[in-house]
Order: C-alpha cells, then structure tokens, then sequence
C-alpha cells in the first residue's frame, strides 16, 4: 500500500501553509522519514517559466519556503534548482519570488548548468542514459516539489512530469524531437521517475491550474498540500481530485501496464483529509493526444498523427517575441513577412510552443477526425 498525505490549505498564507506541509509529512512519519541530518537534499520546484507567483506558472514560493524550513529544521543542507523550459534558473527563480525565499534562508540557487550521463535504472524502456544536471549526482535525497497543472501533452503535470527538470537545459528540446510518439515520451518520463528515486514529493495544490497549463490556464482553488514517497501514487491521487480515473492519464495508464503499483485506487491509502471533500468535476482537462492502448505500427502515427493529434494555433494576440521559435525542437516556428507561423507540415506536436508562449497566443485546437476518434473511445 502506498500512502499520500493531504492537508487543507485554504490560502498561501504563510502560516497555513507551514501548517499544512507540516501536516502532510507528520501523516507520513515525519521528514525524519526520508532525509537526515547532515545530508545534501535538492529540493526541485516547478519552475517553468519566469512568471509573478500570481500567475500560477511555478511552485508557490510559500510552499517551497514551508519545505525548506522542514529541511533545515532536520539538520540537512538544502540546494533548490530546476532547468526552466524557458529563460535563466536564477531570473525564472527571481521572478517566482523563490529566490527571494532561498536569500532569506541561506540556501543555494543551483547552477544546473552542467550535465552528465547518467545511466537509466533496469527497470527502464526507452533510453539508455539520461542527459541529467551535475547536481543530480551530488545529492544524497530529491525532494520533488511541483503544483497541479493540466499539460498539452500529459493532460496533467504533478509528481512525475515534474522531474523532466532535471534534465540539463536544452537536452530537454532533443528529446522531444528525439521521441516524438507521445506514448515513448511518456514512457520516457517513466523510466526518469524511477531512475530519480525522488525521496518525497510535496504538490502545491492550493491553487492549481486548468485549461491551457502548464503556463496559459486558469487558475482554479483546490484548496490543499499533497505529499507522499511514491510520485505515481501522488499523480494518481491528483487525477482523481480532478475527477479523472487513472486510466484517462495516458502517463499513469502506461505505468500500470508496466507493472508499476501504487496507482490503482486499491493501492493507495490516503492519510489526513478525505480525498472526497476535495474532488472537482468539472475541472478543464487537456484532450488526450495518446491511447496507450492503442499498438499501431509506427508509420500509421507518423501519417495520421496531423489528423487525430491537437495542433498549434497562433492567434492574432501574438507579440512576436519569438518564444516560440526559440524553444521549438522541430524548428517549424518561422518569422515572415512580421507573422509568426507555424509549418504545420513537419510539427511534431510537442506542444512546447504552447507551453511557453508567455502571452497565451497558441492554442492547441483538436481536428475533426481526432474528436471522433477520442470520443469513440471515451478519452476524452
Ligand atoms: S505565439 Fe506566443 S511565443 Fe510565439 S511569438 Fe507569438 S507571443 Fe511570442
Ligand atoms: S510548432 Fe509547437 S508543437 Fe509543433 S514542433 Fe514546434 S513547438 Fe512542437
């Protein structure tokens, strides 16, 4: 059995959430559970792009400084790091008000800028070797601190979509290109979870984000912290708060069918709050650009994937600031005669324009065919 903690966290008012992280780790024995005095913990946070706190892009600051606190407190020495998808680790942090947290308690910004390969576990499918930051590998303990999202290409990004930060900065564009079947990259964000072996993860679900996450959503009052040592039981757990079964996440579908446990209802034992009290119906979920379950030969997706997957739309509030173009992996964003267009030809619909346009000008828009196919499967 595997166990996820929920606390109530009405507001990111910084005693309540101190309380209620506290409260998260107490119902899993406490931090002393997982990390010890003296050792080296990365504590990595959501830090996608370089928004205001209000924006609900990155982990709240208040969460990040409530697990920083736990960490201290326990004698252990604390670095926070992530590779944004977009712009500078320390004007990402700067602006999501976590570096202002890490100044005011003597902890270190890392670098992560510097990679090294570092070879994937037994039980992984799909790559051999990551290409992962330095500090990886000078870590005693990760600590995953990420925030519920909805995600073009995951449908939601918690616990384990959170830790493709740590691979080393543009690496994370080649591997997009590299393993453009939406089902062989999640598999690859498996293999990354288990080859992590994040100690803890702690999910800022105060205010989440739904519609066009991870960066361009609305932002939707949940009203909790989550905690808990496996990530695919945190996301499991996520799924279900926002009225999804496991199986309508292609990511936790893929890790079933791997063997993976802990996802399954019956498999998890929710601590502290009842799940049920937080739950939302009506929460506004991505459609699925995957059916695990779907075996069909490679080149079937290659020829049908521009009629059935969600494709990018530039909207007329573009301000060309060539975001885009810059973290395109498939180089299809171009700047001509003063429009940003996409060659719709050659996208590989990796969704990382839309991702990170900072002024939500993309819209993932679903073909026709694709909605006919998504709803005679009940995936949608
Ligand atoms: S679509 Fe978005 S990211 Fe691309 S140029 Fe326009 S505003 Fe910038
Ligand atoms: S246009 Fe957008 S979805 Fe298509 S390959 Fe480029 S970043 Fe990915």
């Amino acid at each position: 059995m595997s166990n996820v903690a929920i606390a109530s966290c009405r507001s990111y008012d910084r005693t309540e959430v101190e309380k209620a992280v506290a409260k998260c780790l107490h119902e899993l024995g406490g931090i002393g559970n997982f990390i010890s005095a003296g050792e080296r913990v990365l504590v990595k946070p959501n830090l996608l792009a370089a928004d205001p706190p209000e924006k609900g892009t990155d982990t709240h600051p208040e969460v990040v400084r409530a697990v920083l606190l736990e960490v201290l407190q326990i004698g252990a020495n604390p670095i926070v790091g992530d590779s944004p998808g977009f712009g500078s680790l320390s004007r990402v942090a700067e602006k999501a008000g976590i570096a202002q947290v890490c100044r005011e308690l003597g902890v270190p910004l890392a670098g992560f800028n510097e990679d090294v390969e570092v070879k994937t576990c037994p039980e992984g499918k799909v790559l051999k070797s990551f290409p992962l930051v330095k500090e990886i590998t000078e870590v005693d303990a990760i600590i995953n601190v990420s925030r519920v999202k909805t995600h073009g290409l995951t449908r939601l990004t918690g616990a384990v979509k959170n830790l493709f930060g740590c691979v080393a900065g543009l690496h994370k564009g080649e591997m997009h290109f590299r393993l453009q079947r939406a089902d062989v990259f999640q598999g690859m964000l498996i293999d990354l979870a288990l080859t992590l072996k994040p100690t803890l993860t702690i999910v800022d679900g105060v205010t989440a984000m739904e519609g066009a996450g991870p960066r361009n959503g609305s932002l939707r009052h949940l009203g909790l912290i989550l905690a808990g040592e496996n990530p695919f039981s945190v996301d499991a757990v996520i799924a279900r708060l926002v009225g999804l079964h496991f199986q309508e996440v292609p990511l936790l579908a893929l890790a079933v069918q791997r063997g993976i446990t802990g996802i399954r209802d019956s498999e998890i034992e929710i601590r502290g709050e009842e799940l049920e009290n937080f739950i939302i119906q009506d929460f506004k979920v991505p459609t699925s650009s995957t059916r695990i379950d779907l075996k069909v030969p490679e080149w079937v997706i290659r020829l049908f994937r521009r009629y059935v997957s969600p494709y990018p739309v530039i909207h007329d509030n573009c301000k060309r600031c060539l975001v885009c173009l810059q973290a395109c992996p498939a180089k299809v964003i171009t700047l001509s005669a003063g429009k940003v267009r996409i060659k719709d030809e050659e996208c590989i619909r990796c969704y990382c324009c839309q991702e990170l346009c900072p002024h939500d000008a993309i819209e993932l828009k679903v073909p026709l065919l694709g909605r006919l196919f998504l709803k005679s499967s009940s995936i949608l």
